[in-house]
């Protein structure tokens, strides 16, 4: 991957290219940001850039520099295939891989995945073409260790021995501290790129110990379309959480069971936040735009959600939240959040 091939982001590329002519290299790094906004293309351009034997240096254009996309380096980074570059994501079982595994057994499908998507591909994606998209991946502790000791090796190629972690806001917590100690006390030669679309969840003791780029989205269209359909599922089901009745309610859960386990989350967290700007604009007598179309509901509804029942409403959804990423059965989960919810609200 080389600069040239990123949409956009010119401003980061250019400040990090300045870095690494500069050797002020960081050990360790996270680029934040949604991977379709390319954190994982600036990740592979930033190390094949590192590493290029023959940096090119531009006067007057866009980028002040790119790698040269001919040298040995350069060649076997883009093919993914150099020895000294490591990977590590989420992964679940899968039919073919079961027991006890970590991400190197998945890595031809993820050389795949990246080439075909020139990686800009989603996590939700990934499940896909991993063929998981119902369960949850996770970097786990055997990955961990596989961090440890892949930077502890001799580098191949005498360079740099490089690993990116992609996601790395999946990681569960003993993957997590196990991560920490290699920060804490970093190998020699070595440097670790942090992929994340969120640090909310990373520990804080990792945020301190990496040095942050930011990539930020210009590709917000998705998103804005999901959210069109969060607010329609959304609003569908409020109105029946009034009128409980069963059918109705049943049928409108199986089509919220019918997203797949990661837009389950994103709902639950979108409905979360409306519920929260019911609660803030309603205390504050303005109203709020939930997306109903109907202004009769979008002035009634934030009235339903004080300072009486926003706690219970919060904690609601958030052990919902959590039964989804539990791979809890998303009907039973969904229809028990229909329970609760139906009864904090009538607590106003
Ligand atoms: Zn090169």
């Amino acid at each position: 991957m080389q600069f040239k091939d990123i949409a956009g982001q010119r401003d980061v590329i250019n400040r990090l290219t300045e870095i690494i002519d500069s050797g002020r290299v960081s050990h360790a790094q996270m680029v934040l940001g949604d991977t379709a906004d390319g954190t994982l293309q600036l990740a592979l351009a930033y190390l094949q850039y590192l590493g290029c034997t023959n940096r090119q240096h531009y006067e007057g254009g866009d980028l002040r520099a790119d790698s040269c996309g001919e040298c040995p380096h350069c060649k076997k980074m883009a093919q993914l295939m150099h020895p000294d570059l490591h990977f590590v994501f989420p992964t679940a079982a899968t039919a073919k891989v079961t027991g006890s595994f970590w991400s190197g057994d998945f890595m031809q499908e993820f050389r795949e995945f990246l080439l075909e998507r020139n990686a800009l591909g989603t996590v939700e994606e990934w499940y896909e073409h991993l063929g998981i998209e119902n369960k949850q991946g996770m970097i786990r502790e055997s990955d961990a260790a596989h961090i440890v000791s892949d930077l502890g090796l001799k580098s191949y190629e005498g360079g740099w021995k490089m690993m990116v972690i992609w996601m790395a806001e999946k990681m569960n917590t003993a993957a997590a501290n196990e991560l920490l100690k290699t920060l804490e006390e970093p190998t020699p030669g070595t440097i670790l790129m942090l992929v994340c679309e969120s640090d909310e969840r990373m520990l804080s003791t990792i945020r301190s110990r990496v040095q942050t780029i930011m990539v930020r989205g210009e590709g917000e269209k998705a998103n804005e379309a999901e959210r069109t359909q969060f607010a329609g599922l959304l609003v569908e089901w409020l109105r029946l959480l009034f009128k409980l009745k069963m059918k109705e309610l049943a049928a409108q859960v199986d089509k919220m069971a019918a997203l797949n386990r990661e837009q389950q989350k994103q709902f639950l967290t979108y409905a979360l936040g409306v519920m929260r700007d019911c609660f803030l604009h309603g205390a504050a007598g303005l109203p709020v735009e939930i997306g109903s179309g109907d202004q009769k509901f979008d002035t009634m509804f934030p009235t339903m959600v004080t300072v009486n029942n926003i706690e219970l409403i919060e904690k609601t959804l958030d052990d919902a939240i959590m039964a989804v990423e539990r791979n809890a059965n998303a009907k039973i989960a969904l229809m028990q959040l229909s329970f609760n919810m139906s009864k904090a609200l009538k607590k106003r």
